[in-house]
């Protein structure tokens, strides 16, 4: 079966190319009904939707979204207030799914944030959006705008009794800005640093009240799980979780984008039905799957399911779902080196690991890549692989810097060999 044939795509179908829906386009397609679903529900019925649907994290680490929700205390001794906060801080390398919804079709996340806010009972929520998505920060300045105007956003939503305040908060341009401990240091106007976890945002967050951070694409599910019903939801899917996945591939195919399709689909549909394979004269030599902080998959992955569990089970993550395509002709060492110093660049330097221990690895990688490197060297990096690992360091990003590395080295060793042998890239002419 090809992938069109079962395609549904509840969150891209209405965005048209280069243009914004207006609250009335929008509204013309069935806009904000999912909200006037949820609100004659309770906040707890909303959550049991979302979970029974089985939404998962879409910002790359998969956690169940309405199980998420359930950690916040309700109710009225519930401290207050309580915030819902939207990470639109995509800095993932590869990453680029989420500016085209916030570019295309603002009112649903701001909608997927109005049921969201409810279903926790938040009264305050902010869009934390990518200092470089200049575009973004103008669509969802305007669609805030129209959605006071309406009455969709502020006191007594919709004649419902719940009170929203929503606010777009522009970030100053970290990558480590968009791990969710470091967003709300950010937001309280603190150097972005990551907290301990435990506690956990749902119970202490911003200022130290319940905190919920979901991820952009994540909260353009909810308008449509809750305007269709979870069965719908799950129905749209093939793979054990709910829904579709907005997939994104890079690199040198003929036809480099973005697709929403039912999550679980193949690696190999993807690239070779939507992205078109590779340009002519290349091979596919492997691909990160999603954005650069995932392990290498190769050609004898291609069959696997792009769902969670399906790319675990290969070794590596879901991710953001947004591919990275290695080709033949590009040299790995180069490509892993030029990540590290990405990771390296980005790291907070609030732990020692991560503060030394990356620049350490890209300046292995860089002597390796310029013909100076020695056997040892890769010992060193299997090592630094160790130290680096999760739990060693205060947040995810040492980790994840880790893993294009490690698996490089499992799956492109010779590669690396060949540089210290040759004194030289043997990809550099
Ligand atoms: P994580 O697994 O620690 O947490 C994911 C979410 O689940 C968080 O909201 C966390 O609060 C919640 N959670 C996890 N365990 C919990 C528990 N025991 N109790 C209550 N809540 C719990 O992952 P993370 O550090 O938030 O994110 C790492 C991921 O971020 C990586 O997978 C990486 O791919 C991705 N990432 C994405 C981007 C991007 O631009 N989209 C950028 C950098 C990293």
């Amino acid at each position: 079966m090809r992938i069109d044939e079962r395609m549904e795509r509840p969150l891209t179908q209405h965005i048209r190319p280069g243009e914004t829906n207006s609250l009335a386009d929008y509204q013309k397609n069935g806009g904000y009904e999912g909200l006037k679903a949820a609100l004659k529900m309770t906040p707890k019925e909303v959550q049991e939707v979302v979970k029974k649907a089985g939404l998962r994290g879409r910002g790359g680490a998969g956690f169940p979204t309405g199980l998420k929700w359930s950690f916040v205390p309700i109710g009225d001794d519930a401290p207050r207030p309580k915030y819902l906060i939207a990470n639109g801080d995509e800095m993932e390398p590869g990453t680029f799914k989420d500016r085209l919804l916030l570019e295309g079709d603002p009112h649903q996340l701001i909608e997927g944030m109005i049921i969201s806010a409810y279903a926790i009972q938040a009264e305050i929520g902010y869009i934390f959006l990518r200092w470089a998505y200049k575009k973004a920060a103008q669509t969802i300045s305007k669609a805030l705008a129209e959605a006071y105007e309406a009455g969709l956003l502020g006191k007594n939503i919709l004649g419902s009794g719940f009170d929203f305040d929503l606010y777009l908060h522009t970030s100053a341009g970290r990558y480590i800005c968009g791990e969710e401990t470091a967003l709300i240091n950010s937001l309280e106007g603190k150097r972005a640093n990551p907290r301990a976890k435990p506690p956990f945002p749902q119970t202490s967050g911003l200022f130290g009240k319940p905190s919920i951070v979901n991820n952009i694409e994540t909260l353009c599910n909810v308008p449509h799980i809750l305007r269709n019903g979870s069965d719908w939801y799950k129905s749209i899917s093939i793979s054990e979780d709910g829904g579709t996945k907005i997939y994104g591939v890079s690199g040198k195919v003929k036809n480099p984008g973005l697709w929403e399709l039912p999550l679980g689909v193949t690696m190999r549909e993807v690239l070779e039905e939507k992205a078109g394979g590779m340009r002519d004269g290349l091979k596919f030599k492997g691909l990160l799957p999603g954005g650069a902080s995932t392990d290498f998959l190769v050609e004898e992955h291609l069959e696997i399911k792009l769902d969670y569990k399906g790319v675990e089970q290969a070794g590596s993550r879901l991710g953001t779902g947004t591919m990275i395509v290695l080709d033949d002709q590009t040299c790995v060492v180069g490509m892993v080196h030029n990540l590290e110093q990405f990771f390296a660049q980005e790291s907070c330097g609030w732990c020692t690991p991560c503060r030394d221990g990356l620049p350490w690895t890209r300046n292995i990688l860089w002597a390796i890549e310029n013909g100076q490197g020695k056997m040892e060297d890769l010992e060193l990096l299997e090592s630094l692989t160790q130290t680096l690992s999760p739990g060693n360091s205060f947040c995810a990003l040492a980790p994840g810097a880790m893993e294009p590395l490690q698996s490089a080295l499992k799956y492109f060793r010779e590669d690396f060999e060949r540089h210290i042998k040759e004194k030289r890239c043997p990809w550099r002419s």
